[in-house]
């Protein structure tokens, strides 16, 4: 497998001295979708004095109104409509799953991760989100019962402001739509002809060979494998691949507890670099269909720390060029979340 990678030296003279200093700028492509991103390495490396992450109290402990907290949430959150759920909102621990009151897809729904206002990373249990999944996969399960149209299912899940989520109460929101994002479009293409090129799954091989090298993977347990991207979209990206499976609404009660300890072994090993805010998604297979050269995966990426005045990490490259400019290299991410996992 090819991870393309173009490395360029620049020269500066730098004050006080002026004397000459190189650094490294490295190019990279994904290797299955070419997507690319740059990153210099010596901004990469340096290390960092891992930060209190601690979030603000007016945020963390501000929650009067709050629709989410066990006190309002039965009537602040709207029911579904009968003819697609009929017992009113989709219930699981401590999870609640119901219908978005501003959706943005043909079928949305917000789901509640715990009761708690506020929870730090390490603060998930695997249980909490394996509820929630559970609970979304009897979601996407009524949905395809009521419209054989609604095929394409992504899970996400937000956390803090940084990440762009609106409430601070944990929580996962789930959409299905009769067509693909366009992202997701291009990995289920692509992933298609890789196979018909190579007569193998890009999946498969790309597992294997991360296990091989071994700087970027991270960690698996029996149904997923955790692996740093090689060119990675945001910072500290990690790819959560299942080994059988390329679809959200084909995954067991065992798989569904699988992802959900390594998605808290990740949220624990962010949180011992300092991360407080992050995104997840899945970028899953249609509904109803099995493909061979296709496998369920999920990304994480950190964002900002939550704190006063703290800078933006998606920029006018992100934005507008369709290239991202990471500040950490997957390697030394790596390294440093296979210590957690294995801890
Ligand atoms: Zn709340």
């Amino acid at each position: 497998m090819d991870f393309p990678r173009v490395v360029i030296s620049k020269e500066t003279l730098r004050p006080p001295a002026f004397e000459k200093d190189v650094q490294n700028i490295e190019f990279r492509e994904d290797p299955l979708t070419g997507r690319r991103c740059r990153m210099n390495a010596r901004r990469a490396e340096r290390i960092r004095q891992s930060r209190t992450s601690s979030v603000p109290a007016e945020l963390s402990q501000k929650k009067e109104g709050c629709p989410f907290c066990p006190e309002n949430i039965d009537r602040a959150v709207p029911r579904f409509d009968p003819e697609l759920y009929s017992g009113g909102r989709i219930r699981r621990g401590e999870c609640w799953l119901f219908p978005n009151v501003f959706p943005l897809a043909s079928y949305h729904v917000a789901a509640t991760l715990c009761t708690a206002h506020f929870l730090d990373l390490h603060e998930f249990r695997v249980g909490m989100v394996a509820d929630c999944l559970m609970a979304a996969r009897e979601f996407l399960q009524a949905v395809r019962n009521y419209d054989t149209r609604a095929r394409y299912p992504i899970l996400l899940w937000n956390h803090l402001s940084p990440s762009a989520a609106s409430m601070i109460h944990p929580h996962a929101q789930v959409l299905v739509d009769m067509r693909p994002t366009p992202y997701q479009d291009i990995l289920l293409g692509s992933s298609r002809a890789y196979y018909d090129r190579t007569g193998r799954s890009f999946w498969n091989e790309l597992v294997d060979e991360e296990r091989r090298l071994g700087e970027r993977y991270i960690g698996e347990n029996e149904s997923v494998v955790a692996l740093a991207s090689f060119a990675p979209q945001g910072n500290r990206e990690v790819q959560v691949i299942f080994k059988d499976t390329s679809s959200l609404t084909d995954l067991d009660d065992r798989q569904i507890e699988d992802f959900a300890e390594c998605v808290v072994r990740l949220l624990k090993a962010y949180k011992g670099m300092g991360v407080n805010s992050f995104n997840m998604s899945t970028f899953s297979g249609p509904m109803g269909e099995t493909l061979g050269y296709y496998a369920l995966h999920a990304k994480l990426i950190s964002r900002p720390v939550l704190e006063p005045f703290y800078r933006n990490d998606t920029g006018i490259l992100e934005r507008f060029h369709g290239e991202a400019d990471i500040d950490v290299m997957p390697e030394a991410f790596a390294r440093r979340a296979r210590e957690s996992w294995e801890r």
